[in-house]
């Protein structure tokens, strides 16, 4: 038989997987209530059973906590798959819980959920939520007119004058934990990850929150070049911290805190370039909560009328890495293998699908949420509208990337393409961004056929840049 008592609080885990520096777990432990501890699964519409790199890292993050909050309080922590209005009904029909505690994730279908919470059960609850993912709230830093910035440069000038850090809170005591027996209306298994696939990707990332300070340790030396070397992909001197971000394994604060405080054995330059970064994640959080809608419609809105096109085959070749433009699909290849793509290729490849391939940045951003262990809400859409020219403070849609240019600035010798396109690791540098420049003879003495081994481009370049060029126009035209 359980026990009713109104002498417990609900915490309720969403993209924060983590214990320290984590407010809400902190001012639920502070009660002293007795706490229960509930995960519930597939919140919102766009986490669904095809986000397979998101899965693996959640389940493989969720088991590492469970057992923490075993280790350290005692605590069974709860995983639910189901409505979470059932789910947490059912909770409070059993406990009697006083009050919920959860840290915002500034998704606007989670933030719904959110405000409609304590009313969807006649207020018998109080709802206590804390921004614990951002280093400030959306529309804390706005214009001198009180409208939000759409431009970044500025944005983040005025952030920075008003930015004030917390000392990360440790991890709570919790004093107090809910022995009753929580009814479980379908627990999800956590499973290890069995499958191939998942034992190889995550070969070169260990998700959760221990791995994550981990790293975090380290950061400030990873970091030593960041500002001459971070678009080069295979100096791997960014801080990869990306994917914990996303699932809040660690907080910004956390990061910027720990920077800040190795600040005089960072270079000056590296240490503003790589905040400045951080900053990005609050612009992008900035436009998501003006607009909504940021994972599918343009924020410039004359982009409707854009004539994309809709061509299956070419989106696939993309998705797997085939288009016969190395530094494109090495990029494509690495996401595949690892559920990561460092940002310069991030750039270079959504350039080629939305400019040479003319299909439609949604497909593209969509593709990269199902692929992504770092897939983010605000920052995958706004990177996004922000290749396609549709964003705020967007690359303007007429500056259209040269693949082959990009790959000679930052993968000169091409150790990137031979690292993710094996069968052209025996090019010479200088035709490796290009292998089509090559007669098939000269191709043969380095173990290359092209169309056989390895693709011939999908597409020239220079025809469709300059028919992107034109529909560009054409959509002006339209607008006028
Ligand atoms: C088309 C496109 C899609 C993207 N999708 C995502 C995504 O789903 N999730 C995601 O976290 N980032 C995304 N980015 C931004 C960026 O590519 C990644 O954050 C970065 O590559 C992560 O690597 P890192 O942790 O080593 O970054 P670092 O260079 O070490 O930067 C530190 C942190 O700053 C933040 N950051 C860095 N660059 C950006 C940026 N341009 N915009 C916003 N935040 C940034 C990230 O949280 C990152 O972990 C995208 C960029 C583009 C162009």
């Amino acid at each position: 038989m359980s026990k009713k008592t109104t002498d417990s609080v609900l915490y309720w885990i969403r993209s924060d997987l983590r214990i320290f520096d984590n407010l809400a777990l902190w001012e639920a432990a502070k009660t002293n209530k007795k706490i229960i501890v509930i995960y519930i699964k597939n919140l919102t519409s766009k986490e669904s059973t095809d986000n397979l790199a998101l899965n693996t890292w959640i389940n493989k993050s969720l088991q590492e906590l469970s057992e923490r909050y075993k280790e350290l309080y005692n605590i069974k922590l709860k995983v639910y798959n189901d409505d979470i209005y059932q789910v947490i009904g059912a909770i409070h029909k059993e406990t009697n819980f006083t009050d919920i505690y959860i840290n915002t994730t500034f998704d606007p279908e989670v933030d719904k959920i959110d405000a409609k919470l304590a009313s969807k059960f006649n207020n018998s609850f109080t709802v206590n939520s804390y921004n614990s993912s951002l280093l400030f709230k959306p529309n804390e830093i706005l214009n001198n007119s009180g409208d939000f910035f759409k431009v970044y440069t500025p944005f983040w000038k005025k952030a920075l004058s008003k930015l004030s850090l917390r000392e990360p809170l440790p991890i709570p005591k919790i004093n107090s934990v809910y022995k009753g027996n929580i009814l479980s209306i379908k627990e999800l298994k956590i499973t290890p990850p069995n499958k191939i696939w998942q034992k190889k990707i995550l070969e070169h990332f260990t998700p959760g929150e221990l791995s994550a300070r981990q790293i975090l340790k380290n950061t400030y030396e990873k970091i030593s070049g960041y500002s001459e070397n971070r678009d080069f992909p295979i100096k791997n001197n960014t801080s990869q911290l990306s994917p914990y971000l996303a699932r809040g394994e660690l907080s910004v604060n956390e990061i910027f805190f720990s920077i800040k405080k190795n600040k005089n054995k960072i270079k000056s330059n590296d240490y503003n370039k790589f905040t400045a970064q951080l900053g990005w994640r609050e612009f992008s959080y900035n436009i998501l909560y003006n607009f909504p809608n940021l994972s599918s419609k343009n924020f410039i809105s004359k982009f409707d009328n854009f004539p994309w096109k809709k061509n299956e085959t070419n989106f696939q070749k993309w998705r797997d890495g085939n288009t016969g433009f190395p530094i494109v699909d090495a990029g494509m290849r690495e996401l595949k293998a690892t559920g990561y793509m460092h940002n310069r290729l991030r750039m270079i490849v959504a350039s080629f699908l939305v400019k040479n391939l003319n299909i439609s940045w949604v497909f593209g951003a969509k593709w990269f949420w199902e692929n992504l262990f770092d897939a983010d809400v605000a920052n995958n859409f706004a990177g996004w509208q922000w290749v396609a020219g549709c964003g705020t403070d967007a690359s303007p849609y007429f500056r259209i990337f040269n693949p082959t240019l990009q790959s000679t600035r930052f993968d000169k010798e091409g150790k990137y393409i031979r690292k993710w396109i094996p069968e052209l690791k025996d090019l010479p540098s200088k035709y490796i961004h290009a292998p089509w420049e090559m007669t098939d003879l000269e191709l043969v003495g380095f173990n290359v056929r092209l169309g056989k081994d390895y693709p011939r481009p999908i597409v020239d370049h220079k025809t469709t840049r300059d028919e992107a060029l034109k529909n560009y126009k054409k959509m002006n035209n339209l607008n006028e």
